[in-house]
């Protein structure tokens, strides 16, 4: 399965950073890429899917609403989302859960809302360093990948799952080889109890994800690509980081 990078801009970047980002970007692309997205903040869909036009990189958005129309000020819908040509949707980011307080039963309905709209959902899941401290890892993780699982039946084999241990992420702790590698294997088998197409669903590692840990982490058997936040906005880490996906 080729792997996926997928940047995550989250509420970063400008009109002119943007440009010359993406201009870096299609110039510096090895020719065999795997796949790749970049999921951009809402105000800049338009912009960024003129400037990835009839290129191998696919635009995504960071959130979905749950529903599918009406009085939701400030909320975007799937279909609104696909008008600007928006591929992927990343899903339950533990910034959301943290923040906007999502529970793991909306982070399901965004993801049902996703696909129903033509869009493949990246699902985050990942634990907290107290979780992780008390041994929670495997039991939080499969509690938050079940609930997606429920309400997307067979479906399922459509998503993207992304493993973020939340204690990783923007911090400049990377999850070892061996951390990811077993979490990734646990998500994996919960998929394979759900699905026949489990195999084929890509499981990305997120959280500090940089130039000098891509390809160790990329090797690893159940690792198939990464959700990338701070390195996505530089060019030349973002490119090194696309290159070491065997
Ligand atoms: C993310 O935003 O999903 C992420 C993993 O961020 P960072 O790579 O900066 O840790």
């Amino acid at each position: 399965m080729k792997k996926l990078i997928v940047g995550n801009w989250k509420m970063k970047g400008s009109l002119a950073a943007n440009e010359s980002l993406i201009q870096a970007l299609r110039s510096g692309m090895p020719t065999a890429a795997c796949n790749v997205a970049l999921c951009v903040p809402s105000v800049y869909l338009s912009q960024c899917q003129a400037l990835l036009a009839g290129s191998a990189i696919d635009l995504g958005a960071q959130d979905v609403s749950a529903h599918e129309s009406g009085a939701f000020t400030g909320e975007l819908s799937g279909a609104m989302l696909r008008e600007f040509g928006v591929r992927y949707c990343i899903v339950g980011h533990s910034e959301r859960r943290q923040y906007h307080a999502e529970t793991d039963t909306l982070v399901a309905l965004k993801a049902q809302r996703a696909l129903a709209s033509g869009m493949t959902p990246i699902v985050c899941v990942g634990e907290t360093l107290d979780e992780r401290e008390a041994g929670q890892t495997d039991e939080v993780v499969k509690r938050q990948l079940a609930a997606v699982i429920h309400a997307n039946g067979h479906c399922i084999s459509e998503i993207v799952v992304a493993y973020e241990p939340v204690w990783a992420i923007g911090t400049g702790k990377t999850a070892s080889v061996e951390q990811a590698q077993q979490v990734h294997l646990v998500l994996r088998s919960q998929l394979r109890a759900a699905s026949s197409q489990a195999d084929r669903i890509h499981i990305l590692y997120g959280g500090s994800m940089n130039a000098a840990n891509a390809a160790q982490l990329l090797a690893q058997p159940d690792i198939d690509g990464g959700l990338v936040g701070g390195a996505s906005l530089k060019a030349p880490d973002f490119l090194s980081i696309i290159t070491s996906a065997p």
